[in-house]
């Protein structure tokens, strides 16, 4: 059986940390006899380039027809003057409209070896692993009526809607309750119901979701300040944050940094299961094209090594082979082994390449 995969290495660093993700998935044809059909093409500035759009038709059905995309990262300087509608972020964002990439899992997750590099204190972090759900297509990003009108008496005024349907939290919800149940069997919704109507409605849908269906999951509600609060306290009680569009753009980024390292994230981003049985997904690091570090092979390849393995996970049923590239990735970095952003005194500075070679030579020894 073959695993159809569209890779979109993107701009900047984007290519140079999915060549390590390419050599990786080689060594699983040669050595694991797996079968990958990858078709590789331009997303982003580049495509601007060369195609004249962020990203085309043609690759947007190819995007549509595999079973992952898996994306580098997109955007840089050099395109930062195009309209906001002509960006190589909309590139990104085409991708997750039309794909109906509803679901955005973001892992924080702390290696023992870069403990040190939260801000937190060791014990607070030490074995953290939370999964922070992100619903990603509704919400106050996208509800309407939105924009900025004038008033009467000359002055502005802004609005966004923030927006839920019950459908659209249903199956949200139903993402949460599943991933816990593969995880530690626990669930933490945020929102503010106390202030808010679409709270109010989102806690009573993921109640009835988790009495009809999923009551041998552990189900807790909490309001977004008290989980930001929770987060930098004691970010070891969760194991899976549900929450909306916004409270989860900010949630994710603040789980994030107890991690200490931009380098370090993956991602992952769902659709709904479609009459064939295939959910669309994508797969990125969290980090940007870094156009500072560009082409200097110093960029840390972790982060989009880690997101093919939850390609592996969560699109490949491959839950063993996805446990290998991370456990890899835990014995390169105890080995001492860093590139310069994860670097510290005493460790050894590697290249971008040394680091995917690194990864190769421990995935061998498993
Ligand atoms: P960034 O994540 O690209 O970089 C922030 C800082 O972190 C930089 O100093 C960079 O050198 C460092 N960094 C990031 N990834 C790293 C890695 N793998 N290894 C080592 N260091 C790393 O964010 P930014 O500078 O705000 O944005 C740069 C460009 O990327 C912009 O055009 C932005 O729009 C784009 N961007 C794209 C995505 C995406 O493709 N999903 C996400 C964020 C930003």
């Amino acid at each position: 059986m073959s695993h159809s995969l569209l890779i979109l290495a993107g701009d900047g660093i984007g290519p140079e940390v999915m060549q390590q993700v390419i050599r990786l998935l080689g060594w699983f044809e040669r050595k694991r006899g797996l079968k990958f059909d990858i078709t590789e093409a331009l997303c982003g500035g580049s495509a601007i380039d060369v195609e004249g759009a962020p990203i085309s038709d043609a690759t947007m059905k190819i995007a549509a027809s595999v079973d992952a995309v898996l994306l580098g990262a997109v955007g840089g300087p050099r395109w930062d003057s195009l309209a906001f509608d002509q960006k190589p972020e909309r590139g990104l964002l085409r991708l997750r409209k039309e794909l109906g990439l509803f679901a955005n899992l973001r892992p924080a997750m702390v290696f023992e070896a870069l403990v040190d590099a939260s801000s937190l204190k060791p014990d607070l972090v030490r074995g953290l692993d939370i999964m922070i759900l992100r619903e990603l297509t509704g919400g106050v990003y996208f509800g309407e009526p939105r924009g900025i009108t004038t008033l009467p008496d000359g002055q502005k005024r802004g609005v966004n809607t923030q927006v839920y349907t019950t459908r659209e939290i249903e199956r949200i919800a139903r993402v949460g309750f599943e991933l816990a149940a593969k995880r530690n069997g626990k669930v933490h919704s945020v929102e503010k119901a106390n202030v808010m109507e679409s709270g109010v409605l989102w806690r009573e849908v993921v109640t009835q979701v988790h009495q009809a269906e999923f009551s041998h999951i552990e189900l807790q509600h909490m309001y977004a300040d008290n989980c930001a609060m929770q987060l930098v306290r004691n970010p070891k009680q969760f194991d899976v944050i549900v929450t909306d569009n916004l409270f989860g753009d900010l949630l994710s980024d603040c789980a994030a940094m107890l991690t200490g390292s931009l380098g370090m994230l993956p991602s992952a981003s769902l659709g709904a299961v479609g009459p064939n049985g295939k959910r669309p997904a994508m797969y990125e690091p969290v980090h940007g094209s870094a156009p500072d570090i560009a082409g200097r092979n110093i960029a840390n390849p972790l982060a989009t090594i880690l997101s093919l393995a939850m390609a592996f996970r969560l699109s490949f049923n491959l839950p063993e082979e996805a446990r290998q590239i991370e456990e890899a990735v835990k014995r390169v970095l105890d080995s001492g082994i860093r590139t310069a952003d994860i670097y510290s005194d005493g460790m050894a500075k590697v290249s971008t390449s040394t680091m995917g070679e690194a990864v190769l030579r421990e995935i061998d020894r498993l």
